[in-house]
């Protein structure tokens, strides 16, 4: 058994979902479980709708269920297949009426309107299957035992999903069903629906191979794989052929966008390989995560950078010596749930970063009476994924990269993570020292047993450093 997971782009249009079916029907053989997240931007459409009819009174469900009639009609689906949409596509506009006349619009509420977009996807492509004379069938999460504590919006799922998902899916995979199933959503033990996060049915799909114990997870999206750095900064980045699960959830976590932070958790538990691919460019290797291999030559895989970032520093106005300062500042932030990203301390003082989503009126008055807060916005986490154990190369390349370009490095964290090194730069700084990062460690011949440069320009120091670099396994 494999599990197949396609996002949002995957299964924009009745056009990509042919695409799709091409790319099921050629690995049938596998034994393959399908999750689907909702079409297109509909997850955002959904989250539009409800904010219409919240705070205009706006009730209107035509681009929605516009894009969803169009795909029935183009992939010539029969009046069974619009069957099973009317009624759901009635439910979400009563839901969005209720919306609009109490003018409240809770995270339960959310979650139960935004899980409308995978329930259609799911139905219409496994619709479509059927008629190329594929046994598939639609599910909803829940009905194959995803069940999630009550964090509306960001919802985990509970532990004996690990034993309720394989008990349901697996007896369907040995009748020859191929079950197509709604990624993103699931049940609280009250029956009532939640989501796993936006981005989250990347994760849905690593559970059920993790918990089915499938050969391999395949998450089908648009880019070939997990890149060397974004390509919108770097023009030639390239996908990088293996990463560790370790790499892949901080590449993830530190801005690369391919596959949701958490994705990777069920994998790590279980071992089960998972493979990234472009399903508009399905014959590209893509990029294949395990759970570790001998590493080649180059000290780095993939350079991220995490935008809009807040930068804290505190500098405690009590003596040297004082115990229970650390664990005062972060639970003034735990306090509030605000997720701090990356930590700098000394005996007196620590840096720390933040999303620049939270307000830090009321931290910064209760942190005053202890210390001196310093908070600066608009800065950017640049993060070097790679080898730690060839980390003084590494940072001695990047600290001379940021010299050249002028650039004032303003925190730097190796932390107790085998692969990450991040430095705090401005924001405005980040696309050039990504750019001439990638430029220093990737623009390089790899030539059998040793590394060579082939950008003109390069630091002397940083082409020497280069050559004389060790394989090593982390
Ligand atoms: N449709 C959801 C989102 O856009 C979940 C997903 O695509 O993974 O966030
Ligand atoms: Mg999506």
């Amino acid at each position: 058994m494999i599990v197949m997971k396609f996002g949002g782009s995957s299964v924009a249009d009745a056009e990509r979902i042919r695409r799709v079916a091409e790319i099921v029907r050629a690995q049938l053989a596998r034994k393959p479980v399908l999750v689907l997240s909702a079409m297109g931007d509909t997850t955002d459409h959904l989250l539009e709708a409800a904010d219409d009819a919240y705070r205009k009174g706006l009730v209107s469900i035509d681009r929605i269920e516009n894009l969803h009639l169009k795909a029935l009609r183009d992939l010539k689906l029969s009046p069974e297949a619009r069957k099973e949409l009317s009624p759901l596509l009635k439910e979400l506009q009563s839901l969005l009426s209720g919306i609009s006349l109490i003018r409240e619009l809770t995270p339960r509420t959310r979650d139960y309107l935004v899980s409308f977009g995978e329930r259609l996807s799911v139905r219409i492509t496994a619709a479509y299957l059927r008629s190329t004379g594929i046994k598939a069938k639609a599910y909803d999460a829940w009905e194959l035992g995803f069940v999630s504590d009550s964090g509306f919006t960001e919802a985990k799922l509970i532990k004996e999903s690990w034993s309720l998902i394989p008990e349901k899916i697996i007896p369907l995979v040995r009748e020859g069903l191929l079950p197509v199933v709604t990624g993103f959503i699931a049940q609280d033990v009250n029956g009532n629906i939640t989501t796993l996060g936006r981005g989250g049915s990347d994760f849905s799909a690593t559970m059920i191979a993790a918990s089915c114990k499938a050969e391999e997870a395949q998450v089908w999206k648009d880019v070939d794989g997990i890149l060397t750095a974004d390509p919108r900064i770097v023009k030639d980045a390239k996908p990088v052929e293996t990463v560790t699960y370790e790499e892949a959830a901080e590449l993830a976590y530190f801005g690369a966008q391919v596959l949701h932070p958490r994705a990777m958790e069920p994998c790590i538990k279980s071992g089960t390989p998972v493979l990234v691919k472009n399903s508009y460019n399905p014959p590209a290797p893509g990029t294949r995560i395990v759970p570790f291999f001998e590493k080649k030559t180059l000290p780095v895989r993939a350079i991220t950078s995490r935008r809009n970032v807040t930068l804290v520093d505190i500098v405690s106005t009590r003596m040297v010596g004082q115990y229970g300062f650390l664990s005062e500042v972060f639970s003034a932030f735990a306090r509030r749930r605000f997720s701090v990203d990356m930590v700098a301390t000394s005996e007196v003082s620590v840096s720390l970063t933040l999303d620049a989503v939270h307000d830090l009126g009321e931290v910064r008055k209760e942190l005053s009476q202890i210390a001196s807060v310093d908070i600066r916005t608009g800065k950017a986490i640049v993060t070097i994924i790679g080898n730690v154990k060839r980390s003084s190369e590494i940072l001695a390349r990047a600290f001379r990269t940021c010299q050249l370009l002028g650039v004032t490095v303003q925190m730097v964290s190796q932390g107790a993570s085998k692969v990450n090194i991040s430095f705090i730069v401005n924001d405005t700084e980040a696309p050039e020292v990504v750019k001439a990062l990638h430029m220093d460690f990737f623009d390089i011949l790899e030539v059998p047993g040793k590394i060579e440069k082939t950008g003109p320009g390069k630091p002397a120091q940083a082409a020497g450093a280069a050559q004389s670099g060790k394989g090593g396994a982390v």
